[in-house]
């Protein structure tokens, strides 16, 4: 349930409400100056008076029925709004690129990668600078410097750029070079960390736990719009299945039933989401004609000596006839 409030109502009337509705858990939430309580009423409790009491109240301007756990992200809430970065609407009818290498592995290079993509219909640079390796021995990636040089190469070719943050003592610093801080498939249930990102006000590409049900992950969405953040985007990048001749099974259902479920933007990551090169092509064009809102591609101008990835990197020349594909594709859609 989500009660929301009247525009000036005095803290002594929140007091009341909360003292009402002592033994329940709610949070206060202020999106878009709108004063929200978030109720979590999916207790076998009656709630009947308690909505009755509060319905009754001058601050209170209405009561909203939510039937899921995810009551923010989810269609229930009727102040959803869309999500922008940089001016580009993410959950519209445009289908947005993120495209560069699995990891900033130098300067020289991230400037070189973001001259292509700045060429094409891309608009987001992508590049891993903290890495979550599954092996110790594996390149970490260039940390702060790496965020340093993926903002410059951005801002250079007028690209706007996105790295994935793995500790909550990184974000502050991330927040302040990047446009859309990235969530990984490992911390999607870091729960410390969606909040520590949500402080930032920032897009978070949030990226699917690798075993989580859409359920967990609108509610690790739900985490970061509670804490005031509003711009999230969801991205499906494989599942752990029985089968491994692919890195991961992508889950195609996923696009039509999160946007059945929430209003927040849907991509697909083709890249993990096979792991392997030769599958990108074909999985990008399913994302557009499922109607996802865009994908996020691994590029690099020698994906062999990619650091990270290399597997399922694809080279520029791809990249390019991918894009134009991609604009084909839309026209007949
Ligand atoms: C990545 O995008 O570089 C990445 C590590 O993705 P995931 O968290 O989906 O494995
Ligand atoms: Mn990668």
């Amino acid at each position: 349930m989500i009660v929301q409030l009247c525009a000036k109502v005095p803290e002594s009337e929140i007091d009341f409400i909360v003292f009402v509705l002592d033994g329940f858990r709610y949070k206060l939430v202020e999106i878009f100056d709108k004063k929200l309580i978030v109720i979590n009423d999916s207790t076998t409790r009656d709630m009947s008076n308690i909505v009755k009491k509060i319905r009754s109240l001058k601050s209170v301007e209405q009561i909203i029925k939510c039937n899921t756990d995810y009551k923010l992200v989810g269609r229930c809430n009727q102040f959803n709004q869309d999500v922008f970065v940089g001016g580009l609407k993410l959950n519209g009818d445009d289908f947005n690129v993120i495209a560069g290498p699995c990891s900033v592995e130098s300067e020289e290079r991230i400037h070189k990668i973001a001259s292509y993509i700045c060429r094409s219909d891309a608009k987001i640079l992508r590049g891993g600078t903290y890495k979550a390796r599954t092996s110790p021995y594996s390149f970490h990636g260039l940390g702060k410097a790496g965020v340093q040089y993926l903002y410059q190469a951005a801002k250079k070719y007028n690209l706007l750029s996105i790295t994935e943050v793995l500790d909550t003592r990184d974000v502050e610093f991330v927040s302040e070079y990047v446009d859309i801080i990235q969530i990984g498939t490992r911390n999607m249930y870091n729960f410390a960390l969606l909040k520590e990102v949500a402080k930032t006000k920032k897009p978070v590409f949030l990226k699917r736990g690798f075993s989580a049900s859409y359920k967990d992950f609108l509610l690790a969405a739900e985490y970061i719009h509670s804490e005031g953040n509003s711009n999230v985007i969801l991205c499906e990048r494989g599942i752990k299945t029985f089968e491994h001749y692919t890195r991961n099974t992508l889950d195609i259902n996923a696009v039509p039933a999160l946007k059945q479920l929430t209003n927040l933007p849907v991509f697909i990551d083709p890249s993990h989401g096979t792991g392997d090169r030769d599958f990108v092509f074909p999985i990008s064009l399913a994302a557009l004609a499922v109607g996802a809102h865009g994908i996020m591609l691994e590029v690099h101008d020698d994906p062999d000596a990619s650091l990270s990835d290399a597997k399922q990197t694809i080279d520029i020349e791809t990249f390019f006839t991918l894009m134009t594909k991609i604009r084909e594709l839309k026209k007949v859609l």
